[in-house]
This record gives structure tokens, sequence and C-alpha cells, in this order.
């Protein structure tokens, strides 16, 4: 049994899917204006973990992260920069997947981007305003907050604790001060869309629950994201879907991870005390990163300093190292003294014990490291069987994969069903540069090896034939 913290009751429950053996996740993505720093890492490796969980305890996970490429950082940005605001959100999104790929972060099922889901936030904004929960003013268009009575329930905020802390923005147009636009009147030169209300663009809160319900329907399984938009995003995100919906839940479960802090301080852009995934990556890997992301439960605040990602470094260099002694010492006849077999079992019991509790990943580490020590012990000894040592060995490997964190060189580039896929459309893509050899057609011989050279791959010609490998 998975239990899960749900936000929105605050205590952990059972996990228990709207479809039995699925789990349609959504979670917020990043605005395309820059590069992301550790603090948005944090929210990309956790819910990577999560859904490599889930996947691996059997559901068909459908994971959907958007991103917000029409928003006002965006428009700032893309005019510093001197490019149009579609350019900007084009090359931050390849950056994107770059360091979140080196993150070892799955690419979602769908990465859906607010510009082309126009349709879908005016459909719930027209719906919305029928429904008396929205109105026009001057070309804009608010959310009447206080029409909606969930209004508060996810961040547990009374109407007076959201307008005391908050920065009310003064809005004449708003006739509630908590009232927040789903669609802005278009200024000069800036992107616009038609709408029955005037020229214009999306509210950031409309954008997700578009998406949302466009890629995942009503009442999905988990809506994740950063502590820091469960209010007000995720609180405008419910206003607007169960103000939609009539009522309908929107998300079965919400999930948020906890900050990173540098000396006590939440990181982040506007406090400047942030780190750049891509700085950070020029020198430590994306595994070691990864590794330190993990080693802390999702729900406590995490504290950043490079000596963590020193003590990261060797953490995982432990399980790779385990790793290979037990491959090596797997390949050498011994005798069985040791009983490594039920000592993988253990681990492979502890592990899913920690993970099924809210996703303890720090917890699940413990079971990792003493599955390590025991195998070091053995092979130190010379005493356990070599079937045994692979066990544990492939154990180690298994786990560790998991959380997404690789500790044995050959799975890196090419694991499971989609490597060996990779790996058959290369042998295929080989056979005919072959083929086209043998008709002395260079041209495309040298059009297939140079574009392989693009994308990163290399062919060798070898007497046996051609080869390739990944260019290092
Ligand atoms: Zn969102």
């Amino acid at each position: 049994m998975i239990r899960l913290y749900n936000t929105m009751t605050r205590r952990k429950e059972e996990f228990v899917p709207r479809e039995a053996g699925k789990a349609a996740i959504y979670a917020c993505g990043p605005t395309v204006y820059n590069y992301f720093h550790l603090g948005n890492a944090r929210m990309l490796v956790v819910f990577d973990m999560i859904r490599r969980y889930l996947t691996w305890r059997g559901f068909e996970v459908n994971y959907v992260q958007n991103f917000t490429d029409i928003d006002d950082k965006i428009i700032a940005r893309a005019r510093e920069e001197g490019c149009a605001t579609e350019a900007l959100a084009a090359k931050y999104i390849e950056a994107y997947f770059a360091d979140a790929a080196a993150l070892r972060v799955q690419k979602a099922a769908a990465h859906p981007k607010a510009t082309e889901n126009i349709a879908e936030m005016l459909d719930i904004i027209r719906v919305l305003m029928e429904k008396g929960l929205a109105y026009a003013a001057e070309g804009d268009v608010y959310y009447a907050v206080d029409r909606f009575a969930g209004y508060g329930k996810l961040s547990g905020r009374t109407p007076d604790d959201m307008t005391a802390g908050a920065r009310v923005d003064p809005n004449p147009r708003k006739r509630g001060p908590m009232d927040f636009a789903l669609w802005k009147k278009a200024k000069a030169g800036e992107p616009l869309w038609p709408s029955p209300w005037g020229e214009g663009r999306p509210g950031w809160h409309i954008e997700c629950s578009a998406m949302a319900l466009k890629y995942l329907g009503p009442s999905f399984d988990i809506h994740g994201g950063g502590g820091d938009l469960i209010f007000p995003h995720h609180e405008n995100e419910i206003a607007q879907t169960e103000g939609y919906l009539d009522g309908k839940a929107m998300a079965r479960y919400w999930m948020h991870n906890a900050f990173i802090t540098v000396d006590q301080e939440k990181m982040s852009k506007s406090e400047g005390n942030f780190f750049l995934v891509r700085d950070l990556l020029k020198k430590w890997s994306g595994d070691v990163v990864r590794f330190y992301l993990l080693g802390t439960h999702y729900r406590s605040p995490l504290d950043f300093d490079e000596e963590k990602l020193v003590m990261a470094a060797k953490g995982l260099e432990r399980l790779k190292t385990a790793w290979r002694l037990a491959e090596e010492a797997a390949g050498r006849p011994g005798e069985t003294k040791m009983d490594l077999s039920e000592t993988a079992a253990a681990a492979r019991r502890a592990f899913t014990e920690a993970m099924d509790d809210d996703f303890n990943s720090a917890q699940a580490y413990a079971a990792l490291f003493d599955l390590a020590r025991d195998i070091n012990t053995a092979v130190a000894a010379g005493d356990a069987h070599p079937a045994a040592l692979r066990e544990a060995a492939d154990t180690l490997r298994e786990l560790a994969a998991v959380l997404g964190l690789v500790i044995a060189p050959e799975e890196a580039e090419t694991a499971g069903a989609e490597g060996e896929k990779f790996a058959a459309l290369m042998a295929l893509i080989i056979d005919i540069r072959a083929a086209a050899r043998a008709q002395k057609d260079w041209l495309t011989a040298d059009l297939i090896r140079d574009r392989l050279k693009e994308a990163g791959l290399v062919i060798e010609d070898t007497p046996q034939g051609a080869r390739w490998y990944l260019a290092p």
C-alpha cells in the first residue's frame, strides 16, 4: 500500500487512483524565461522520482508537465534580449530539456505549451462567466473569488489571512481584493490573441487549469508542484477548475515539495541566492546533483552548500564501487557462507517500505547503503557465491535505478525496452549505410555518418563491419 501526504487534507493517505492501475499526474512546469536553478530542479527530480517509483510498482503513469511560454516575465526578458517571445521560449525550452536530461529527469508523456492551448482557456473562461464566477472589466476578465465557496481550502487560509499578508494589487477594475486575472487586456507591443472580451492573453493560473483538464480530465490523481505554488497558484487553479466542473474535484491528491535553502533562506530568483543547474553541471555530474536532491525527504527543507555535493559524490561512489566489486567477484569461483540472497531480499523490502511511506527516498538510501555494505563485506571475505553476488549487484542496480540513480556504466545510455528499440534502430541504420556503400552510393553513406555525428553518435568502420558508439 502506497501512502502519500495530501496537502489538501494535511495527512498521509492511501493512494487510491481514479482508475485502478493507472496514475495520472500533472506537475506545474517552468516559465521559460531563463535557465532553471537548483530550487526548481528539486521539484523536477522529486516528481520524476515519484513517477519512476509508481511505474516500478506497476502503475501505468501518465505524467504531464506544462511550459508557461507567455507571461510578463517572458515579455520583459524578450525585450531585453531583443527577440520575439516565441524565440525566447524556444531557447529556454531547449535549455530546460538539456539540463533536465543531465539530471536524468525523464520527459513527460506530454509537455503542452500555454500558447498552444488558448482555445481551451477561452472555453473555461466563457463557462465561468456564464456561471457568474467571472466578470469582464475593461478588456480584462477576473475570477470573482467570493463566489467560490472552497477558496482557501488547499492553503488553509481564511479570507482575512489572504488579504492581510498578501501584496494586494490595488487594481480598480477588480471587485474583490483577492480576485485574479483570467484574461489580461493586451498592452501595446505585447503578443495577443483574440477573445470575446477583446485582444489579450491568458493569466498564468488558467493555463494550468486548461492544460491539466485537457490532458488528464477531471479528478486526475496527483497534482504536484513546489510548495510556493500552494497559494495563490494552486488555490486559483482549484477555483477555476472546480468552478468549471460544478464542484467536481480537480485532483485527488495534492503534493508539494519543500524549498531549498541557502543559509536558512529560501533559494529563489528574487532573493538572488540561487545556483543555476547549468552552472553546477560544469563542476558536478547530473547524477551527483540528483543524488543530493533525493537524499532528503521531499517535504523537508534541504539546505545547500557545495560540501553537500561533495558528500553526495562520495555516497554515489560507494554504491558504484559496491556494484563493481560484486560484478568482478561474481566472475570468480567462491562458496556460500554469507547468505547474500537474503540480504538482497531484505534490501528490496526495506526500500519498498520506505518508498511506500510517502516516497521517503532518504530512508530508501539507507536500504541501498546497507546492501552495499553487505556486498563489500562479502567480497572482502571472498566467501560469497557468484550467483548470490550477482543477485545482490542486480538488486542494488535495480533499486538505485528506481530513484533514477545510475550506478552501473553500461546501463547509462541504453537501459530497458527503450534502449533495445534504440539499438535495433541503430542496427537498421548501419545496415542501410552498408547497403549504400555496397552500391557505391558514397553520398548517402556519408550523409548518414555525418548526420549521426551531429546527433552525437559516431559510426566507426572496422574490418568486421561498422559499429557505433555515443560520442564522449
Ligand atoms: Zn500550475
